[in-house]
């Protein structure tokens, strides 16, 4: 019988120990877990902040009581020791004969400028989201640091909840990654008609506990500070035990780290250079992993980033490089001027290699088969977009 240990249950660590069970049936899986919750739905957290009671766990219970599985929920890895092979948990130790890390990462903080008594909210996990629905219950303003697809979804939870929310974003433009000027300029005016506010492309400091000031303006009073800055690999334990760390912990395409039978997956990951941060990815190489623990050979072969949210009633939508490709490339602005939908579009002078979408939630299923499709840009592929 193989014995594996995961380390974290959350989709890279869920989906590799059901792997391993299905692979092999004789397995002994332990599942640790730090958090007290069952394993829920983490891309939720930043919708909820105005109603806790939305929160929905991934895996039924009974997913826990599989036969070869072993759960241990509110159960902290303390140590791994690679040469006797065997972590510490709860006190106990427990062999393993293939080790998984799959403990995610924490959310990164920016460099503030004189964060003072400032008390900063950052959301990873359930407990986070309790503890800010305390805090912004009956507030009058918040400011979210950092206008990516997070810390736009955390303003519009916060202006559900009765907040006047301002997103302060250091960069030129928000939602950077997805979107180039124009399309993040429109999607600007929609959130502004929504009633967020946002400081973009200004540094700024903290003074005292409630007061944020972007650079050269006099400090502005907020009840609460949330920062959705990005993500920050959960790394110590790995490096303690001597696996190769960079920003991540370093793995290769078969999910392996540089030592021999202990495998990572997820966002406490480096792969090619990158991290992980995104739900369906994390699942999938921690199938990947599971897949090459229990001898079989499998490589993890990322899918074209595509990002979606839904914010106010609309889908805003993005698919691989908001820019245009190579000498020909275009990007060109569609809409549906029955409805207001708006499509910007990214070719390489044949095809679609990128688009940005916000409009109806209707319209994104086919938005989607546009991407990869052939375009030279002049007229729109969405039927009622001029
Ligand atoms: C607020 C928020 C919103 C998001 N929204 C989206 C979205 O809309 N779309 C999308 O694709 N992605 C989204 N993501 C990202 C996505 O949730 C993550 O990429 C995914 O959850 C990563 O899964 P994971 O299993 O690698 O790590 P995690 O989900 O972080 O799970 C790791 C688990 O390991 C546990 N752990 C850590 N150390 C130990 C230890 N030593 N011992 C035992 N247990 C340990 C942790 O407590 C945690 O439960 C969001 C993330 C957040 C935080």
């Amino acid at each position: 019988m193989n014995r594996y240990v995961i380390i974290g249950a959350g989709n890279a660590g869920l989906e590799a120990a059901s792997t391993l069970l299905d692979k092999d049936v004789e397995a002994r899986v332990d599942l640790f877990n730090a958090e007290a919750d069952l394993p829920y739905y983490r891309p939720q957290l930043t919708k909820i902040i105005d109603d806790l009671s939305k929160l929905k766990p991934v895996k039924p219970k009974s997913f826990f009581s599989a036969p070869g599985l072993h759960f241990h929920p509110e159960t902290d890895v303390k140590s791994v020791d690679t040469a006797e092979k065997r972590i510490t948990a709860g006190g106990k130790i427990y062999p393993y004969d293939k080790l998984i890390f799959c403990c995610g990462a924490d959310p990164a903080l920016p460099p503030i400028q004189n964060p003072g008594k400032a008390r900063l909210f950052s959301i990873r996990s359930f407990a986070d989201v309790q503890k800010l629905h305390v805090a912004a219950k009956s507030r009058r303003t918040a400011a979210v640091i950092g206008g990516g697809p997070l810390g736009l979804e955390t303003a519009e939870s916060l202006t559900r909840l009765g907040l006047h929310v301002t997103v302060y974003e250091i960069f030129t433009r928000i939602l950077g990654r997805q979107t180039d000027n124009e399309a993040s300029r429109v999607l600007t005016e929609f959130l502004k008609s929504n009633g967020i506010s946002f400081s973009v492309g200004s540094q700024f400091s903290i003074t005292g506990a409630h007061h944020i000031a972007p650079h050269g303006e006099l400090p502005r009073q907020t009840d609460v500070i949330v920062v959705s800055a990005g993500i920050a690999p959960r790394t110590r334990l790995a490096s303690e035990c001597g696996l190769e760390v960079a920003k991540g912990i370093v793995v290769n395409d078969r999910m392996q780290t540089s030592l021999p039978d202990i495998y990572a997956a997820g966002d406490c990951t480096e792969w090619n250079g990158s991290l992980c941060g995104m739900w369906l990815p994390a699942g999938e190489q921690g199938r990947t992993a599971a897949a090459n623990a229990a001898g079989e050979t499998a490589v993890y072969v990322p899918k074209a980033g595509k990002m979606m949210l839904n914010l106010f009633g609309r889908t805003i939508l993005s698919i691989g490089t908001p820019e245009p490709k190579g000498d020909s490339g275009q990007a060109v602005s569609f809409v549906n001027k029955k409805n207001g939908s708006y499509l910007r579009l990214f070719t390489d002078g044949t095809r679609c290699t990128g688009l940005f979408f916000l409009g109806q939630p209707a319209e994104a299923a086919q938005t989607v088969t546009v991407f990869g499709k052939p375009t030279d840009g002049t007229a729109s592929p969405l039927n009622g977009f001029e």
